[in-house]
């Protein structure tokens, strides 16, 4: 077009203004005042399906459905006041009765005059529209279900995983327990932190689906990072030895022995990068330094980190790498194997930490991630190393080895224990020291030598000093990371009194110093036994469990204690023992054929209830590993919860202190807690402490892990209990009502919390009994004294 519409003569403008609107695909429609249609362009014949003889001279609501005519007076009316229609979306109906979404705007017809003649609508079809926009919405919710999809299989996938990793992992620390070589003790307890390895795999996974659900928590337990560091480390010797990699774990002599913080989380952070480091790194060393920036009087600052002599990682490549799923190397062929998950998880892990992951990395140099925790600082177990090590002071020790970060290790260690190392970074440099030593005619105490170095390598120097004469004593401690069966050999062929696998953690070192220099005998530290006697009284045992190895690993375990089981593959068969006989607590698996867990529980406070029977301590072991898991269990009448694989020795303190704690509440409760009420009360109700946690901890044996593990379970299960009888209050439901109260009781006795027992238990009873009028101020006192209770185990921790 040449010329535009505002300079043609007006005719020419009707003319394309009819063009337009016959070529328009919307409807374009006139209407009368009186609401007939004038005009009907193409679009409106290709919607509706009317032609326009059809359509002209017939009311307006040719296509309007009967339940929208009333669109038609707002347009109309709109129109006389000379106002226009915004879009509006409604339905329209075609000449073939079909009904279709339409948008419609609408707007008065003047004429020269000004004056309002008739009005027009433009008529939209937007079924494909509102088609695309449903089928979003189908595509949404199918994403939301495969999504729900995938935790369920995610869950479900980790439950199988983890039933027969409980019988690896049971089985081995069974074996662990018998009197076996060092060689075997060696392997076992590889396949025990392999497996703890695999299990941390699985968690992987799981923790993923976590952190996208925000179901994720940490736990608050008290634990060693020296222990921690090194048996993280540990696991990963093989790998490193595989690759000729020098493994090296520092942790500075002052770094706290016992802090608060979870260390199960922490160890999976330094797995991950530590694993990443021996992948990523072909020659050299990866070092693993824990060091204190701050301590102070109830907590410290821990720096962590994990370098490596690596492939390095490049500037462009360090903000993509923490992406989940994500690379360096992208290419299905690439070298290095791995899902892409590890700095995604370690990442995550360590912002919930309230930390943050450092990187400085140079391509062809190497990486080193960094990262800071403060810690609460625990109370002190008793210091065995410094008491085993005092005999060590101002011995002579001669450190061989050609790596530097093991050689400043080794000497700092050694100067820590306050003996007086000499170093020497090669076999030559060490046979002149030797021979130095000698003219002095003050030979070395003794001598750790790594086995492989270039030149003269640690045997033939440990072959020279067994030779040499002038040398009566020759305590030589040999190092290395080769393979153990062969390496043990070649020590013994060398003359060695000891021989350390590399990676050295400070209890090794430790008693192969005592073992080669035989100044002192090793009193500490002593090897946990499981199976030490009981403390409490033998206790009669209903083990429920469909898997047998998982019900071999229980039975072996608490049999050894001296408790007595009696073992019941199903819900069923645990109801027949049930009735006919007494028992002190019931370890209860939730997943089992024929009858589960659930249904055993309920059924089992059923009998209890109908017999006048005492409740029995129940604990549920279950593989699932989801939030809410817990509650679920509770929520059936269970008393408390383990999740498999069966942490042995928790097992084994749950079994007793619940059942203890049971035992004694359950047949002394009525009268003790309220003799003891009536008399603390008119004394001063408000001095009463909450709990007696000084009787609790007794109770746990001192175990302070143990107690704050169940102080956080009380923190995050008392509110919702308390939420579940309120609302089970309201609907009538007395029986759930006696239930919750019934689990609030058993949760609060674990801290002797009298005063939350006895408004737990007024409530069971009053449920119990059916007196729903008395309940709302009993149920309001329990709200009292759980928040209560609830404040003072905070203060406590
Ligand atoms: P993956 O399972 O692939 O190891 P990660 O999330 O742990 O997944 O790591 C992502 C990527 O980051 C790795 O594939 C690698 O390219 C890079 N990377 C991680 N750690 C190192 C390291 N220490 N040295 C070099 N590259 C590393």
């Amino acid at each position: 077009m040449t010329s535009n519409a505002a300079d043609m003569p007006f005719g020419q403008t009707r003319g394309l203004l009819s063009a337009v609107m016959a070529s328009c695909r919307d409807a374009i429609i006139a209407y009368s005042l009186d609401g007939q249609i004038e005009a009907w362009n193409r679009g409106a014949e290709e919607i509706y399906g009317f032609s326009q003889e059809e359509a002209i001279g017939s009311p307006a609501e040719l296509t309007t459905p009967r339940d929208r005519v009333g669109e038609n007076d707002r347009l109309r009316e709109a129109a006389i006041q000379g106002r226009s229609i915004e879009h509006f979306d409604t339905l329209r109906t075609r000449k073939s009765g079909e009904s279709f979404p339409a948008a419609i705007c609408g707007f008065p017809i003047r004429n020269e005059r000004e004056e309002v003649v008739g009005y027009a609508t433009i008529e939209r079809d937007i079924s494909g529209r509102m088609q695309a926009a449903d089928t979003l919405r189908i595509a949404l919710t199918e994403a939301q279900e495969a999504n729900a999809a995938k935790s369920r299989f995610l869950a479900n996938a980790s439950h199988e995983l983890r039933t027969p990793m409980n019988a690896i992992v049971g089985m081995t620390a069974l074996a662990l327990e018998e009197d076996i070589s060092h060689e075997l003790r060696d392997y076992l307890e590889t396949i025990r932190d392999s497996a703890d390895s695999m299990l941390h795999l699985v968690n992987d996974v799981l923790d993923l689906a976590k952190f996208e659900s925000d179901g994720f928590e940490l736990e608050e337990v008290p634990f060693d990072p020296r222990e921690l560091s090194e048996s993280a480390i540990k696991v990963l010797g093989t790998a490193a030895h595989a690759k000729g990699l020098e493994l090296v774990c520092h942790v500075a002599p002052d770094v706290p022995t016992a802090v608060i913080g979870d260390p199960m989380r922490l160890r999976q952070v330094l797995t991950n990068l530590l694993g990443n480091s021996i992948k990523f790194t072909a020659a050299g060393e990866v070092v693993v330094d824990v060091s204190p920036v701050s301590i102070e009087k109830k907590r410290c600052k821990l720096q962590f980190s994990v370098k490596d002599s690596g492939i390095g990682i490049s500037d462009k490549d360090q903000e993509r790498i923490f992406k989940p799923f994500t690379q360096v190397d992208g290419a299905t062929t690439r070298r290095y194997s791995g899902t892409g998950l590890g700095l995604t998880i370690t990442q995550h892990l360590i912002d919930c930490f309230g930390s943050q992951l450092e990187l400085e990395s140079q391509p062809g140099v190497g990486s080193r991630f960094t990262f800071c925790l403060t810690l609460p600082l625990a109370s002190k177990p008793e210091d065995t190393v410094s008491r085993a090590t005092e005999k060590l002071r101002g011995m002579t020790v001669l450190v061989v080895d050609d790596n530097q970060a093991s050689r400043d290790t080794l000497t700092e260690q050694f100067a820590a224990w306050g003996m007086r190392p000499a170093i020497a970074s090669s076999g030559r440099e060490a046979m002149r020291l030797v021979e130095k030593s000698l003219d002095k005619n003050s030979p070395f105490d003794l001598a750790v030598v790594d086995a492989l170095m270039p030149g003269l390598d640690g045997f033939t120097v440990a072959s020279k000093i067994e030779g040499d004469e002038r040398i009566s004593t020759k305590p030589i401690i040999m190092a290395s990371t080769t393979d153990r069966l062969e390496f043990s050999r070649r020590c013994a062929e060398a003359g060695a009194a000891a021989y350390i696998q590399k990676p050295i953690s400070q209890s090794q070192l430790l008693s192969a110093v005592v073992q080669a220099s035989g100044v002192a005998s090793l009193d500490g530290p002593p090897r946990k036994a499981l199976f030490d006697a009981p403390t409490c009284e033998k206790l009669r045992v209903l083990l429920v469990e469909d898997t047998p190895a998982n019900r071999k690993v229980a039975q072996r375990v608490l049999s050894k204690r001296g408790h007595e089981i009696e073992v019941a593959v199903n819900g069923r068969e645990a109801l027949d023992l049930f009735r006919k006989e007494e028992f002190d607590v019931v370890l209860m698996d939730v997943q089992m054929p024929i009858m589960d867990g659930y249904q055993a529980t309920e059924a089992i406070r059923e009998i209890e209830r109908s017999g006048g029977r005492v409740p029995t301590p129940i604990i549920a072991m279950t593989a699932h590993s989801m939030s809410g898991d817990r509650e679920k269990c509770l929520r059936a009448g269970m008393d408390n919860y383990l999740s498999k694989p069966l942490d042995l020795p928790k097992l084994i303190r749950m079994v007793e202190s619940v059942s203890e704690n049971g035992i004694k509440n359950h047949a002394a409760k009525p009268q003790h807690v309220e003799a003891s009420k009536a008399a603390a009360e008119p004394e001063s109700p408000m001095a009463a402490p909450a709990a007696d946690l000084d009787t609790a901890l007794k109770r746990l044996r001192g175990d302070r892990g143990l107690l704050l593990d169940m102080m956080g379970f009380f923190e995050q299960d008392a509110p919702t209990l308390l939420a579940a009888v309120d609302k089970n209050l309201e609907s009538g439901q007395l029986a759930e009502v006696e239930r919750g109260a019934h689990s609030l009781k058993g949760l609060a006795s674990t801290f002797d919390a009298v005063a939350a027992v006895s408004s737990a238990r007024d409530v069971e009873q009053a449920a119990h009994d059916g007196r729903a009028d008395a309940l709302p101020p009993l149920v309001k006192s329990l709200h009292a004294e759980v928040a209560n209770l609830l404040a003072f185990l905070r203060d406590y921790r």
